[in-house]
């Protein structure tokens, strides 16, 4: 699969802007808008995958990094202490934003390996790499270059999200927003135990796929476990599952649409039925503080079907917010790591 990718590797550019029309041409909040080349002492760089070609259903999320990347109202100056904590994460952390991985309209697999090959480097110089999507496809190349750096089998993916997405195939193909966990279980990039996924409802996978799931040894929390016994006693259960067996940290994978379609609309397979904004919020921040977090995506926010208010992208935007002021505390708590 990588043969037209490699042969064309050196002349293809990393920011998209100037190729394709749906890129960003803003920086994430306007942190640094810097190269691959000039990442900086700091510890997060961000990046998009404006990338939608591995929908099932409604497309649109081309344009989740631009509309998760301005969902604010008023620049800060570089001045942005979190209320709780009294804490700036940007300072703390320093982010630097590379902006959009050029993903090929309609080539799938030549943009998997581009964002692979994005995240591998952004991992490699050391910092933690959080990509804006782009539909779930993503998660595969994300993790799987989380993993060539951190070691295959040495990182655990927490999964919010509605739906599974360990389909086999999807419509015949092995890559889309339905099949990333099965292509990561079984590269042995992230092994079923290593995954939590918190939030699955609705219709699908069907039976044989859910038994697939509980062999490979996946912790898959149901909305139905979730309200049965409360969520803070799953995330307690989640990032116990998720330090056993000693991996070296976490990626955080967040499927939006794990959040009830009355808070976030913009998505492209909305399910009824699920966590609320706040719930999201607090268990993402909570899981940076308390995990070590090697890697993050935030994926399937598709703003065509947003509401007038934006309310999903600025739920994105949050989320990532969110997990930086996790990622902070975590830092302030013990500088040294
Ligand atoms: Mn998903
Ligand atoms: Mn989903």
């Amino acid at each position: 699969m990588y043969t037209p990718y490699e042969q064309r590797k050196g002349e293809i550019p990393f920011a998209s802007a100037e190729y394709i029309s749906f890129a960003s041409r803003n920086s994430f909040l306007g942190v640094p808008a810097v190269t691959m080349d000039e990442l900086g002492d700091g510890s997060v760089v961000i990046l998009g995958a404006p990338f939608d070609w591995g929908t099932t259903y409604r497309p649109g999320a081309r344009f989740g990094p631009q509309a998760i990347r301005n969902a604010d109202y008023g620049a800060m100056d570089g001045y942005r202490p979190h209320l709780p904590t009294g804490i700036d994460p940007f300072e703390a952390l320093g982010v630097v934003d590379v902006g959009d991985v050029y993903v090929r309209p309609g080539e799938l697999e030549i943009s998997i390996a581009r964002i692979a090959d994005a995240v591998e480097e952004v991992c490699a110089s050391g910092k933690v790499p959080i990509v804006l999507g782009g539909d779930h496809t993503i998660t595969w190349p994300d993790a799987l270059g989380v993993a060539r750096v951190h070691g295959f089998g040495e990182v655990a993916l927490i999964h919010f999200d509605a739906h599974a997405d360990t389909g086999f195939t999807q419509n015949g193909s092995l890559y889309g927003h339905g099949t990333p966990m099965r292509r990561l279980i079984e590269s042995g990039a992230v092994p079923g135990h290593r995954f939590v996924q918190i939030g699955l409802r609705g219709y699908w996978p069907e039976p044989e796929v859910m038994e697939w799931m509980r062999e490979q040894k996946m912790r898959s929390f149901l909305m139905s476990e979730i309200v049965e016994r409360g969520l803070p006693a799953v995330v307690d259960e989640a990032v116990a599952y998720s330090l056993e067996g000693g991996a070296k940290g976490v990626f955080i994978s967040v499927d939006i649409d794990v959040v009830d379609p009355g808070f976030a609309p913009g998505t492209g397979t909305p399910e009824p039925g699920g966590l609320g904004s706040r719930e999201l919020l607090d268990t993402v921040r909570r899981l940076a503080r308390d995990l070590e977090v090697l890697g993050a995506d935030v994926v399937e926010v598709s703003p065509p079907y947003d509401g007038a208010g934006e309310q999903t992208a600025y739920l994105a935007n949050r989320v990532v917010l969110e997990i930086l002021n996790g990622m902070a505390e975590r830092k302030a708590a013990a500088p040294e790591r």
